[in-house]
């Protein structure tokens, strides 16, 4: 499955292992998928974490959430999203997407950013968290909205197409961003870098945009595909985003009334 536009490291591999099999120790009736297929076996203990965070215990539970069970929850897990840039040594769009799937929906998410800061100099802070659950918002980053009145659009940096970069031309935005990762493309939104993801192809799956939906859900954005249809996580669907991505923090309709219908019709959900 892994080719040139496809890549898997070791780092891929070892970061979902140690995800997975912690999750699963912890959890053994959730549902846990991950990107990677990787074989059966034991899993080495020193990959194994049994921490956990005493931030988000404080919180109370949004009520809607407190019935849950177990066996009801669905674990999408990238362990390395922006591989290709990775390979790249762009060390900052690189996230770890971990996101939880309930009722078919994107419920809570969590954005580990590992190289955050890593051209600030040895005295920052090397790597930061971002989380949110539904009904409860979204932490370890700082809300900021875009430059009001400027159209911001933050797309692919490695798997651009012609359809792509003709859906951001429609769109005819003041200035485009290309950076990797979709967890990244989405903390772009959330900390006012730009005002619309915008990706119009295939390519993205399902465990690049579980995480990123709840967290920007949570502050009150809003994520689809191109055609507007919102995306099912429930532990059946099938794993590609085959119509593309469309974000924003706000103004999710300006960007969805511009998307040409003959990008909309050449993208099959
Ligand atoms: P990008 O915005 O290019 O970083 O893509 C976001 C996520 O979707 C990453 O996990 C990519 O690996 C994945 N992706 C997007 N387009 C493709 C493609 N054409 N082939 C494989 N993976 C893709
Ligand atoms: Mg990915
Ligand atoms: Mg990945």
């Amino acid at each position: 499955q892994a080719g040139p536009n496809d890549l898997q490291t070791k780092a891929d591999r070892l970061v979902q292992m140690s995800i997975c099999a912690s999750l699963a120790r912890k959890f053994p009736k959730v549902t846990i998928i991950g990107e990677e297929e990787l074989p059966n076996g034991d899993v080495s203990e020193d990959l194994i974490e049994d921490g956990h965070c005493e931030e988000i215990l404080k919180k109370p539970c949004p009520t809607q959430y407190t019935g849950i069970k177990e066996e009801e929850l669905v674990i999408w897990v990238d362990p390395l999203d922006g591989t290709k840039e990775y390979t790249e040594g762009l060390l900052d769009h690189v996230t770890v997407l971990i996101g939880i799937a309930y009722g078919g929906k994107a419920i809570a998410g969590v954005i580990n950013q590992p190289y955050y800061n890593y051209e600030a100099g040895a005295n920052a802070v090397l790597g930061r968290t971002i989380w949110g659950v539904l009904g409860m918002g979204a932490f370890g980053f700082q809300l900021t909205e875009a430059p009001a009145g400027k159209h911001i659009v933050v797309t692919t940096r490695s798997h651009s197409s012609a359809l792509v970069n003709e859906c951001i031309t429609a769109l005819n935005p003041d200035h485009v961003i290309r950076v990797g990762g979709a967890g990244n493309k989405i903390i772009q939104l959330i900390e006012g870098k730009a005002s619309a993801y915008v990706f119009a192809s295939p390519g993205c799956k399902k465990w690049d945009t579980c995480a990123p939906e709840a967290i920007l859900h949570a502050v009150g954005g809003k994520i689809t595909d191109i055609r507007g249809n919102s995306f099912q996580y429930n532990k059946e669907v099938k794993h590609m985003n085959s119509a593309g991505v469309l974000a924003t923090l706000r103004n999710y309709d300006y960007y969805a009334s511009r998307i040409p219908n003959t990008v909309k019709e050449s993208l099959v959900p």
